[in-house]
């Protein structure tokens, strides 16, 4: 496995690798892996003939009260997952040749950002598309992994990359969970026995979203009002938003009528977890 710094040599590595008939696959990461993004990887593995990540907690992306001081890292634990996982090439750029002195430009998707994520954390996402477009001028993929945990992420690239006609395919993979169902993050760390206990009430909400559906219970916002009833059940927590909406355009629905993602973001103690769904009316299931 080659581990990469520089911006220069990655690009000439990527090139070589082109013009020789490989197929790049590539997952972009901000380190301390779990069976996530060992996941992404190994989808990554094989939609492709040369498995490039990156590692690079991203500045910009986070607000000024977030959390990027303290984001966990784990240079050799991450090395060697991905190594056992099969990747071929780790890129670790620096901060310093990513934003050099007098960078001053931001790739934005404008509608799609204007939901969820995008209203609790602003600029959240005009970090992420810029970075990720570095990236993909850096690495020059065919192909890249995002996890459907990040589903408004996803939602983001996946235009951003259709707008700007950017050759890369984009492939989502579903969200890796804990045998209890908690969905995995690195940010998972950040707490303790108790919270992570509480922290079940995410996919404890998503599965009461389904379920009331299934029972015929199709308005939005009575949905909503029950899964903040239950996560106020959990000591520790504090809603940031509950949200039912388009699948397509993160639109806020007034009625489901065939499907809706519900999407959520709680405090959890100091961590801020988020989770979604997709819920579906039993009669579209095809069961
Ligand atoms: P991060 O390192 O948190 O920026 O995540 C890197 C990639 O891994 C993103 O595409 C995430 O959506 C994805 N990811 C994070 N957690 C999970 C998970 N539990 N299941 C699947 N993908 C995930």
């Amino acid at each position: 496995m080659e581990v990469i710094e520089k911006i220069k040599e990655m690009q000439e590595r990527a090139e070589k690798l082109r013009l020789s008939g490989e197929t790049i696959a590539f997952v972009p990461t901000m380190g301390f892996f779990h069976e996530g993004h060992l996941e992404l990887m190994r989808v990554g593995r094989k939609a492709g003939s040369k498995l490039v990540i990156s590692i690079f907690v991203n500045p910009i992306q986070f607000g000024p009260s977030e959390d990027f001081e303290r984001y966990p890292r784990d240079m050799e634990g991450d090395l060697q997952k991905a190594k056992e996982v099969g990747v071929d090439i780790v890129f670790m750029p620096s901060v310093d040749e990513m934003y050099p002195e007098g960078f001053q430009t931001k790739v934005a998707v404008r509608d799609l950002t204007q939901h969820l994520c995008g209203l609790s954390r602003p600029g959240h996402f005009d970090g992420v598309t810029t970075v990720v477009s570095k990236l993909f001028n850096i690495v020059k993929p065919h192909v890249a992994i995002f996890g459907q945990k990040d589903y408004q992420q996803l939602t983001v690239i996946s235009r951003m990359v259709m707008d700007l006609n950017m050759d890369i395919k984009i492939i989502g993979v579903p969200t890796v969970r804990e045998p209890d169902g908690l969905a995995m993050s690195s940010r998972n760390t950040y707490l303790g026995k108790e919270e992570r206990e509480s922290a079940l009430c995410l996919v404890k909400s998503l599965e009461l979203a389904q379920n009331l559906l299934d029972t015929g219970e199709d308005n939005p916002m009575m949905i909503k009002e029950r899964i903040e009833e239950l996560i106020r059940e959990y000591p520790y927590t504090e809603i940031d938003y509950v949200s039912v909406c388009d699948p397509d355009t993160l639109d806020e629905l007034e009625s489901i009528s065939d499907r809706a993602l519900v999407a959520l973001a709680v405090r959890v103690g100091s961590a801020r977890l988020i989770d979604n769904r997709i819920i579906t009316k039993k009669e579209k299931r095809g069961e």
